[in-house]
């Protein structure tokens, strides 16, 4: 008997519990066991809708329906400037004794009470007397978000025979389906489920996954293709001296703990270590019970620190080193001093991965970072050597971001050549040490602009951009930008992070990201657009891809702009 057939047979409950089983049976805790099983929920999918929970009229009148208790979501829905409209009609109907009615959309369902309310006000009644009003719409478990729906929209229907709730949007219950689908076979991934929830329904169910957070901008070496310490850089005065407080951090990371955020990323526009609360701060993110990860030059990485970051089970550890040798090294390094760092930086590599070894634990997992550019494209078989010789877990090349500063480090077609050349080699070097090659490099040669360096030019004005609903950028003075490239979205020194997460300000550039080729002329807080020469060699690329698979992985993508 067909597969399709055997699925087809069996009742609703059996089915949750056959494809429960056939999860187990592949093993669904990683991403290619997902990939497998989305076939199959596709499968099912194009036999018969399996759930059929939702028991909700179509609305009667598509022209005179509320889609949301505010203009800006109605108008998003209804694709039209009525909210005004809308209500004026409400108010005639209501005098004559004529019902109203609620659509619901992917966009609204989950304030559904929110609009209920608003129409028992039109109709002057005194909601504070409901506590159906009150409660909040349980968007998880995301398992029961048919039976919640239903649920509310029963208990709704009871308060005014004159408000009636109906579908608008006819692929909510199939949304519904496929997320709870998916929310059953893997409940283990029931918050990275939330978030792609959260691109397709255009609202923030749960916290981003990753926080980059720089806790200060000095740094003991001077990268020619740093952003920051670039010796061709001037900033403004107080700029270098900008230092995260330990009292502002943890109050950041206890939000960022109730908005169920995964890791945390101690980055910078300087060298995380060099901050004096450095192994406080990991501390603390592991105690809120967030992975700690953090970039490093290495340098300052003594015996002393990495035994106490193995003992803290810090996740990651991302390495930069822009060489494979002590001489490229002092050059591209500049002010690198003692001359030695090179080399200091690799033993201290090689110790903390042996204690790491010693402990018998898994992490951290160590990270060799590899900036490229003209001054040590040639040397990509000897960092990956280097690597080996570090016994690193995992490696990664990035061509550099070319802006007005390091145009004399592009890359020329010569050098781009050579580079090509001897990846495979490099590749090689890595699979036989067993070490993970991260390939976002072949992403940025498949599409790198010889002329201008950039690397996803149009890619996401296409896709459009999903980014805030996965990420957020936190630099030292506390601004909170929606990607790496300061686009503010609100203000820590007056404001909390859970609030400007969830603010409306927030909601709308998530929104209007997604749909980028329309936004490019939008503006963040800061006065910096939406979409800018940056958006061309997007450092979050690996990021925005991610996403995109996993939504086709969870067979989302389909709702993604439809
Ligand atoms: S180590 Fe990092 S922060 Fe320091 S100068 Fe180099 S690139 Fe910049
Ligand atoms: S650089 Fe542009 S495309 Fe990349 S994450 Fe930021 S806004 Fe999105």
């Amino acid at each position: 008997m067909k597969i399709k057939t055997l699925v087809n047979l069996l009742s609703v409950r059996c089915r949750w519990e056959f494809l429960r089983k056939v999860a187990r049976w592949f093993r669904t805790d990683s991403v290619g066991a997902a990939s497998k099983m989305n076939d199959f929920i596709q499968t099912v999918h194009s036999v018969k809708s399996i759930a059929g929970m939702i028991d909700i009229p179509a609305v009667l009148d598509v022209q005179h329906v509320l889609l949301g208790d505010q203009a800006i979501l109605h108008e998003r829905i209804s694709g039209k400037k009525n909210f005004g409209l809308t209500i004026s009609y409400f108010r005639e109907r209501v005098k004559n004794k004529g019902i109203i009615e609620i659509g619901l959309s992917r966009y609204n369902f989950f304030r559904i009470r929110q609009m209920y309310r608003f129409c028992f006000e039109l109709l002057n009644g005194d909601a504070e007397r409901f506590k159906v009003f009150k409660e909040p719409f349980k968007f998880f478990p995301i398992a029961n978000l048919s039976k919640e729906l239903s649920t509310t929209v029963e208990e709704l229907n009871k308060v005014h025979p004159a408000i009636k709730i109906g579908l608008y949007d006819k692929f909510l219950p199939e949304i519904l389906e496929t997320a709870e689908m998916n929310a059953r076979l893997y409940p283990f991934r029931e918050n990275d489920l939330a978030r792609l929830l959260g691109i397709i329904f255009e609202e923030a169910f749960i916290g981003p996954q990753v926080i980059v957070l720089d806790p200060f901008h000095r740094c003991n070496i001077k990268c020619a293709h740093c952003f920051v310490h670039n010796p061709l850089i001037h900033h403004q005065a107080g700029f270098l001296d900008r230092k995260m407080n330990l009292r502002k951090f943890k109050e950041i990371i206890d939000d960022a703990a109730e908005l169920k955020t995964d890791c945390v990323i101690l980055q910078g526009d300087g060298e995380p270590l060099l901050h004096p609360d450095f192994l406080k701060m990991i501390e603390y993110v592991r105690i809120k019970g967030i992975k700690p990860l953090f970039f490093t030059n290495g340098s300052l990485l003594t015996r002393m620190i990495a035994e106490r970051i193995v003992e803290l089970e810090v996740r990651e550890i991302y390495c930069s080193l822009p060489a494979g040798t002590a001489r490229t090294y002092s050059s591209v390094c500049l002010g690198s001093s003692p001359s030695d760092l090179f080399q200091k930086t690799v033993e201290n590599m090689k110790t903390l991965m042996e204690l790491k070894k010693s402990s018998g634990k898994q992490f951290p997992r160590l990270i060799m970072t590899h900036v490229i550019h003209s001054m040590n494209f040639h040397e990509l078989v000897q960092m990956a050597e280097t690597d080996v010789s570090i016994g690193a877990d995992a490696s990664r090349f990035y061509m550099i971001r070319i802006d007005d500063n390091n145009g004399h480090l592009r890359l020329d077609e010569e050098q781009l050549d050579a580079m090509k050349k001897n990846l495979p080699q490099a590749e090689e070097i890595f699979r036989k040490a067993g070490i993970d090659f991260i390939s976002n490099i072949k992403f940025q040669f498949e599409n790198y602009d010889k002329k201008t360096g950039a690397w996803s030019k149009d890619v996401f004005l296409k896709e459009g951009c999903t980014i805030g609903w996965c990420f957020c950028l936190i630099p030292a003075l506390g601004d909170l930008s929606m990607c790496c490239h300061l686009r503010t979205m609100g203000y820590l020194q007056n404001s909390r992070l859970k609030d400007i997460w969830q603010s409306d300000y927030y909601r709308q550039k998530r929104i209007e990201a997604k749909f980028l080729s329309e936004n490019t002329h939008v503006s963040c807080l800061n006065g910096v657009k939406l979409y800018d020469e940056h958006c061309d060699h997007c450092d979050n690329h690996q990021n925005l891809l991610n996403t995109t698979k996993e939504l086709k992985e969870f067979g989302l993508y389909k709702f993604f702009k439809s």
